[in-house]
């Protein structure tokens, strides 16, 4: 993309206006939350002025048009990922909830004591969890697969894993902290080649990549609106619908239900079934509005100028002193995770944000991971499509200023 292009997307980001301490801000904490673009504010702001009601239960125009706007996102998330059908996509909280969805339902249909679920040494709180806690429940089993030192997953000991006990295996596609894409396709052909299901979160892939999963043939794949342009609150977990409908609903109460008497309850159909109460149908629309605001862009030309941005800063990041890097895959994401000889992360986080810079310092809500790779943590600087090199460079001359002080 042209740096016209990019000045363009910037004026869609009103945020990036902002001073920190007097400085402009400079926003590399996207890994965390991105900002949200003007179009999507402007949604969310049209939803509640102009179409708010409660859905799926009025007459009324107003909730018909809400329920629309629901059903239209809808549809518009099942294109975005590739699902074959509408029914397969379900609304959640974001990431955490649709795991915890999975773990618990498909745990009740499918789990008892002795069996396992593999998940990865690089996994965020999220994917592990709510499957400890399935384990706990049940009697189960938690097998981790490793990596090696580039923050590869290894393949061959994930073979060795598997076996007639495992019920699920749950891992990123890309990993929070080190960047590494992993290579999930592979991993769902090995695992269906022992009628396995795979659970992929795909929390930091789908602002990033391509997704597709009826080509990766996930059997549930998950992410969070925030981390895609889209406001908080509001994920998706998409299920093949023959898991969806051999799972038992999450929760109950209005919408999950076909019908309810006092001695039973009988549940709705897909998607509704895992959707009780009332679910964030402002949230949905605006999601819709983000989705199509990066298809606007364009994913592929995301994935190639933030893949220029990320080898720029580790570029520029190796002319500091006792630079060491946390993943170093070929194949990675926009993120750069780093240490400065025995500088504490949280010192130089700290430091930056005084300059107006915005990193991540910590184990990232991956601590397993930290303790694997012997460290306090790291800085973690990720990148998304309105950043720029200029950016970059005033990131390295505070960095080069952060470590002399703290040397
Ligand atoms: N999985 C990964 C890989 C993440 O990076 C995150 C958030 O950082 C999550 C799950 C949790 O997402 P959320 O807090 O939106 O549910």
């Amino acid at each position: 993309m042209t740096k016209e292009k990019i000045e363009e997307i910037r004026q869609d980001f009103p945020i990036l206006e902002e001073k920190i301490y007097n400085k402009p801000l400079i926003y590399f904490d996207n890994g965390a939350t991105t900002q949200k673009p003007r179009c999507v504010v402007e949604k969310i702001e049209f939803s509640y002025y102009h179409q708010n009601s409660n859905i799926h239960r009025g007459v009324h125009y107003l909730s018909q048009k809400a329920t629309e706007a629901h059903e239209a996102a809808r549809s518009k998330v099942a294109r975005f990922l590739g699902a074959s059908k509408r029914e397969e996509i379900i609304f959640t909280r974001g990431t955490t909830e649709a795991i915890n969805l999975v773990a618990f339902s498909f745990g009740e249909a499918f789990c008892k004591a002795g069996d396992e679920v593999i998940i990865s040494v690089m996994e965020h709180h999220s994917n592990i969890v709510p499957w400890q806690m399935l384990c706990e429940r049940k009697g189960m089993t938690l097998r981790v697969i490793p990596m090696n030192e580039k923050g590869e997953l290894k393949l061959d000991v994930l073979q060795t894993l598997m076996n007639e006990r495992t019920k699920i295996i749950s891992v990123t596609h890309v990993s929070n902290v080190l960047g590494t894409i992993n290579p999930v396709k592979e991993i769902i052909r090995m695992a269906h080649e022992k009628n396995i299901p795979v659970l992929i979160d795909g929390a930091q892939a789908v602002p990033h990549i391509h997704v597709d999963v009826q080509d990766l043939d996930a059997d549930f794949y998950v992410f969070s609106g925030h981390k895609i342009y889209a406001p908080t609150g509001i994920g998706v977990l998409y299920g093949k619908e023959k898991w969806l409908n051999a799972i038992p609903p999450y929760q109950g109460g209005g919408e999950m239900i076909q019908t309810v008497t006092f001695e039973k309850t009988t549940y709705n159909e897909l998607p509704f079934k895992f959707e009780a109460g009332t679910p964030d149908y402002i949230g949905s629309a605006a999601l819709a509005q983000a989705l199509e605001y990066v298809e606007g862009i364009g994913i592929q030309n995301i994935a190639e100028y933030e893949h220029e941005l990320t080898k720029y800063a580790e570029l520029r990041l190796k002319e500091i002193e006792g630079m060491r890097f946390f993943g170093t895959s070929n194949e990675k994401s926009a993120v750069v995770s780093f240490l400065v000889g025995n500088i504490h992360p949280y010192d130089i986080g700290m430091l930056l944000d005084k300059l107006g810079i915005a990193v991540r310092t910590g184990h990232h809500c991956a601590q397993p991971l930290s303790d694997a790779l012997g460290i306090p943590g790291t800085v973690r600087a990720s990148f998304a499509f309105y950043n720029t090199k200029e950016e970059i460079d005033l990131f390295i001359e505070a960095l080069k200023r952060v470590v002399m002080m703290l040397n």
